[in-house]
């Protein structure tokens, strides 16, 4: 009997895999036994080089999730190129800084145009896919920010809060036709899109005292999180919004 997380034969397409949680995400799926398809703005070259090197096939997918009408095109190239889709990561996404005074619009509608708009739209493209094909799993990317308030992020938190309660809503409505929709609630991961918190010295002082763990996340942090979600293994679990945060949520 083969091992409940092994994904041996499975296709998973990340969006923004080109970096970041994506890249470790990516690599950990290849790991575990799935070839892996990358959709995003720039070249994943790198995440390509690692998940050959794992010994699975690697394809990628030119897409700028600024504009949520790719989402079908984006699923149906991912069939094209791999022959078979099974798992999508949901997890490009950006992230805006102003004062909540001083929000603009533009700050409002870019960011949740790829962290909710594109999200939800991928979701769709890829379970009318899955449903007819007997099932499959979609694993979104949340945040702290799907618990917290945050501060200064109002796009981000109010995005991030929708992903958790869009996930479950996935969940109630496909659980019972084989597909799993479930997210995964970083905490706090070095990557791009924390570089202003790691740089400002208060901020990140502040952010390394409340982790239990002492440190900030490593990209491959998420990769467990990511098979297990993504496997056999998860079978049963459904609409759950998985903390991997070394503890900052249990403080
Ligand atoms: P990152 O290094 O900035 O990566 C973000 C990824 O999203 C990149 O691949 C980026 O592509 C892609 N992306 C952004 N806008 C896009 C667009 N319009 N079209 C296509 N791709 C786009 O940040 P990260 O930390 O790995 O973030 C990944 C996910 O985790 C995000 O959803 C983020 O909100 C979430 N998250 C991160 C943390 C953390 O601590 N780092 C915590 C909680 C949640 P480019 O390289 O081309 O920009």
């Amino acid at each position: 009997m083969s091992h409940p997380f092994n994904l041996d034969g499975k296709v998973a397409l990340v969006t923004g895999g080109n970096t970041g949680l994506g890249q470790g995400m990516a690599v950990a799926l290849a790991q575990a036994g799935a070839d892996i398809v990358v959709a995003g703005r720039s070249s994943a070259a790198e995440t390509g080089k690692a998940v050959e090197a794992a010994g699975r096939r690697f394809f990628e997918i030119t897409a700028d999730f600024s504009d949520p009408a790719c989402a079908d095109d984006v699923v149906a190239e991912t069939v094209a190129k791999a022959g078979s889709f099974d798992i999508l990561v949901n997890n490009a996404g950006i992230i805006r800084r102003n004062d909540a005074l001083d929000f603009t619009e533009d700050d409002w509608d870019s960011v949740m145009d790829v962290n909710i708009k594109s999200l939800f739209f991928l979701c769709q493209a890829a379970a009318r896919r899955m449903i007819p094909a007997g099932g499959g799993k979609i694993i979104n990317i949340a945040s702290m920010l799907s618990f917290q308030g945050g501060i200064r992020v109002a796009s981000y938190t109010a995005s991030k809060s929708g992903v958790a309660g869009l996930t479950k809503l996935l969940a109630n409505e496909w659980a019972g036709q084989g597909v799993n929709v479930n997210a995964i609630a970083p905490g706090y991961f070095a990557t791009n899109n924390t570089a202003a918190l790691q740089a400002d010295e208060e901020r990140n002082a502040q952010i390394l005292g409340r982790i239990p763990a002492g440190r900030w996340g490593d990209p491959a942090d998420l990769g467990g999180a990511a098979v297990f979600l993504a496997s056999a293994a998860s079978d049963y679990v459904h609409g759950t919004v998985l903390a991997v945060d070394g503890g900052w949520l249990a403080r």
